[in-house]
């Protein structure tokens, strides 16, 4: 950082429900770490004030900003276009201003695709998949891009879970289908990727996916979206089975990495962030 540059670069995040937001923590350490004189700006902003904050942002120069509920889809009209994932998803988590133009791209999906990759590499492999909502469909996407074989979505609700499928099959390669969730769902054999992209654990992490957990079988590698906490008990039990298992935080990390190389075109150490993050949920377990 140069001496006495009073001015950093900004950027930030659209939300609402921003004081649960752990994010800025994570992107400010890496900030700090990499010695950039940038900083994150974790704002509430309600729907109807979505545009202002976009136009705030053009005014004062931001670099990007990331968006979370509720505005994933709804700011794409302001925008002045699309990178290839979030075209498809339709959904925009976060916005990098290339030469003036607020650019909308997905880096949800590329951070878990990022923290998969470190275990297996999806291209060739049947994926099942829990949920079909926004986690789920930014999955989804990335993971028909890097060339799944087959992908089945397990949805409890058909109405979410239709779409979903019918935007893979008509926007990628790779073939979908839908499964209604039944009891006692058996992960199918031959299964190679299984990833909870439901909110099922989100808050206590003892909460069981509705499978048969003797369906988990040591060859898979068992994915979970779950932040807080991150060890669930879908993880723990695909752990039992001897599943290789990857946690939310990684995709959380990952996002973050991607929208600060974005942003700033810096490598961010993804270990600082999850230093970060660990020393923030370690807080709330107690
Ligand atoms: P949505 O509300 O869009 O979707 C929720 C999904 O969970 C739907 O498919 C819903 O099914 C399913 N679901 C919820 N409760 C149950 C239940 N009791 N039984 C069966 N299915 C259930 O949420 P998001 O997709 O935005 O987020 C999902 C999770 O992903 C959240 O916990 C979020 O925190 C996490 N997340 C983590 C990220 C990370 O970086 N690690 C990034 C983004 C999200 P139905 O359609 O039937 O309602």
């Amino acid at each position: 950082m140069a001496q006495n540059d009073f001015r950093s670069e900004l950027v930030g995040s659209f939300s609402e429900g921003s004081n649960g937001n752990p994010t800025v923590a994570m992107i400010e350490a890496a900030f700090t770490h990499h010695g950039l004189n940038w900083r994150y700006i974790n704002c509430e902003v309600p729907p109807e004030k979505l545009g202002d904050a976009v136009k705030g942002a053009r005014a004062m120069g931001w670099k990007g900003f990331n968006c979370s509920i509720p505005h994933k889809v709804t700011v794409i009209p302001h925008l002045d276009g699309l990178g290839e994932s979030a075209a498809i998803m339709g959904a925009v988590n976060c916005a990098v201003n290339r030469d003036g133009k607020f650019i909308g791209e997905n880096t949800d999906g590329q951070g878990f695709l990022k923290s998969l990759l470190d275990v297996t590499d999806p291209q060739g492999k049947n994926v099942v998949m829990f949920g079909a909502g926004g986690a789920a469909r930014a999955i989804g996407v990335e993971l028909a891009l890097a060339g799944a074989k087959s992908l089945t979505v397990v949805n409890r609700s058909a109405s979410r879970g239709e779409p979903l499928v019918k935007l893979l099959n008509e926007k990628t390669k790779t073939p979908a289908s839908l499964v209604v969730w039944p009891k006692n769902y058996a992960i199918p054999p031959g299964t190679d990727i299984v990833v909870n992209a439901t909110s099922i654990g989100l808050g206590n992490g003892n909460e069981p996916l509705d499978i048969d957990v003797t369906s988990l079988k040591s060859g898979m590698v068992v994915a979970d979206v779950i932040v807080d906490p991150p060890d669930t008990r879908f993880l723990r039990d695909a752990r039992a089975q001897g599943c290789t298992v990857i946690d939310g935080l990684g995709m959380l990390i990952n996002q973050g990495v991607i929208g600060v190389k974005y942003w700033t075109g810096i490598d961010a150490d993804p270990s600082v962030m999850r230093k970060k993050l660990e020393e923030i949920f370690g807080v709330y377990r107690l």
